[in-house]
C-alpha cells in the first residue's frame, strides 16, 4: 500500500507535521507585529483554507478590511479584538465572525501569545488598509482609539 497519509500530527509549540511555519516579514506594506502564519488546510476540493495565526506577547495583526469574510476561533491565550467598531477581550475557544468589509484587528496580551484558527475563501480579494481619514473616523469611538493606541492591553495573571 503506497498512498499518502491523511493524518498530520501535532508538534510542541502549536506546530504541525508538514506545515511550514511562516513568520510574517515586515516589508513596510502593512503594519503588524510579531505574527506568524501556518496554513493547515489548503485543498481545492474545499473552496476554503484553514490557517493558524499566532502573535507573540504584545503582537498584533494588521488593521484591515476586505470583501471576503473570516470565521475565527481563538485557540491559545488571550487578547483583544476589534470588529466593525466593537472592541472585546477574547480568550481560548471564543468565536469571532468577521463579515465582509468590516475593519478588524487582533492584539495579544502584553505577557502571553494569542493564537487563532481562521477560515477563509481560497479565492479572495486583497485586504485594504485604512486611509488617514478612515482611521480618524474610527477614532471617534474612544474604545477604538484606546485599542488602536495599544492602551487597552489586558495582562494575564
Ligand atoms: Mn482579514
Amino acid at each position: 500500500m503506497d498512498r499518502p497519509s491523511h493524518f498530520r500530527s501535532v508538534q510542541p509549540g502549536y506546530r504541525w507535521d508538514g506545515v511550514p511555519y511562516l513568520p510574517y516579514k515586515d516589508d513596510g506594506s502593512a503594519p503588524f507585529k510579531d505574527i506568524s502564519r501556518q496554513v493547515l488546510f489548503s485543498d481545492p476540493a474545499l473552496g476554503c483554507e484553514w490557517r493558524y495565526f499566532e502573535m507573540a506577547a504584545g503582537g498584533y495583526s494588521t488593521l484591515e478590511r476586505h470583501e471576503h469574510a473570516h470565521a475565527v476561533m481563538i485557540l491559545r491565550g488571550t487578547g483583544l479584538a476589534i470588529v466593525d467598531g466593537e472592541v472585546k477581550p477574547v480568550q481560548t475557544h471564543d468565536l469571532v465572525s468577521i463579515p465582509a468589509w468590516t475593519w478588524h484587528q487582533f492584539r495579544a496580551t502584553d505577557n502571553a501569545p494569542l493564537g487563532f484558527m481562521c477560515m477563509v475563501n481560497t479565492l479572495r480579494d486583497k485586504p485594504a488598509l485604512p486611509s488617514a481619514e478612515e482611521r480618524e473616523a474610527m477614532r471617534e469611538n474612544p474604545d477604538v482609539a484606546a485599542f488602536l493606541d495599544g492602551r487597552l492591553l489586558v495582562t494575564t495573571p
